[in-house]
């Protein structure tokens, strides 16, 4: 009799914990709302931003991702998360996904799993307006170079032979650098340099056209996830297929694709 009990007992453990394991996640059931933990660095115009006195995080990540949580049924979260901290956050399932501007590689692709790419991108640098000495990516020769902290932007300049490669925590914190004289270039993805002389009214710098990298952003999530990724794809292809993602495309970025 005894031993029936602590079989009973051992059963509902057991019920509880794979209950409790799908309480977590994208499965997670918040007042009858299915919701998607999403993790993004708001720190990157125009793709993830918060204006002041805004309380929505807004950009085309922020449109794209809400975009296809309304179409699988989920209610989105954001959480502000420092770039370098979004693949680790995936790893340990703190999120679902990551939508934040990043790139598609093969060192990320052994820690998550990508959906199909939403964005093509790549990096350019901007410069002083007085700067006479650097043109193209191999004038950087010699000079301070500000990065930010975990990106491709950071990968690639080191690259560069005789760069000295100063990393910051966030774009914004780069370009303060270069108006302070600290650095002589900014190295970053082409759409944010744009954005920032364009549209945030900068002065004093501007953006060159010479492209580093071509690159394609894609959304993160756990390695494992492959259900997630599915349904993410899926629902990619439908707003790209209705004219969604167009319009997303054009309220950002001034044209349809
Ligand atoms: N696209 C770059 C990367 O993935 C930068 C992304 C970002 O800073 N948000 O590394």
């Amino acid at each position: 009799m005894k031993w029936m009990k602590a079989l009973a007992l051992a059963a509902i453990c057991a019920l509880s914990v794979v209950t409790l394991a799908g309480c977590g996640g994208q499965s997670a059931d918040n007042g009858g709302k299915k919701v998607l933990k999403v993790g993004s660095s708001i720190d990157f115009a125009p793709f993830e931003f918060q204006d002041e006195g805004q309380k929505d995080y807004q950009g085309f990540d922020m449109d794209l991702i809400r975009a296809i949580g309304k179409e699988l049924g989920y209610e989105v979260e954001v959480s502000n998360i420092p770039f370098d901290g979004l693949i680790p956050a995936m790893q340990n399932k703190t999120m679902d996904v990551a939508i934040s501007g990043m790139t598609i590689n093969d060192e990320r692709k052994q820690n998550v799993l990508f959906s199909d790419p939403y964005y093509q991108a790549g990096l350019t640098m901007v410069v002083r307006d007085d700067e006479q000495a650097i043109q193209k990516f191999t004038d950087l020769k010699g000079h301070k170079v500000a990065v930010q902290i975990g990106t491709t932007s950071a990968e690639e300049v080191k690259k560069l032979e005789g760069v000295e490669v100063h990393e910051f925590n966030t774009p914004a914190d780069c370009f303060t650098e270069l108006k302070a004289r600290g650095v002589d270039a900014v190295v970053n993805d082409r759409p944010v340099n744009d954005y920032y002389i364009q549209k945030s009214g900068a002065t004093g710098v501007k953006a060159l056209p010479e492209r580093l990298t071509a690159e394609d952003y894609g959304i993160a999530m756990a390695k494992d996830n492959t259900e997630l990724q599915q349904k993410i794809n899926e629902a990619l292809k439908k707003l790209k297929d209705n004219g969604e993602y167009d319009k997303i495309f054009a309220k950002w970025f001034g044209e349809s694709k």
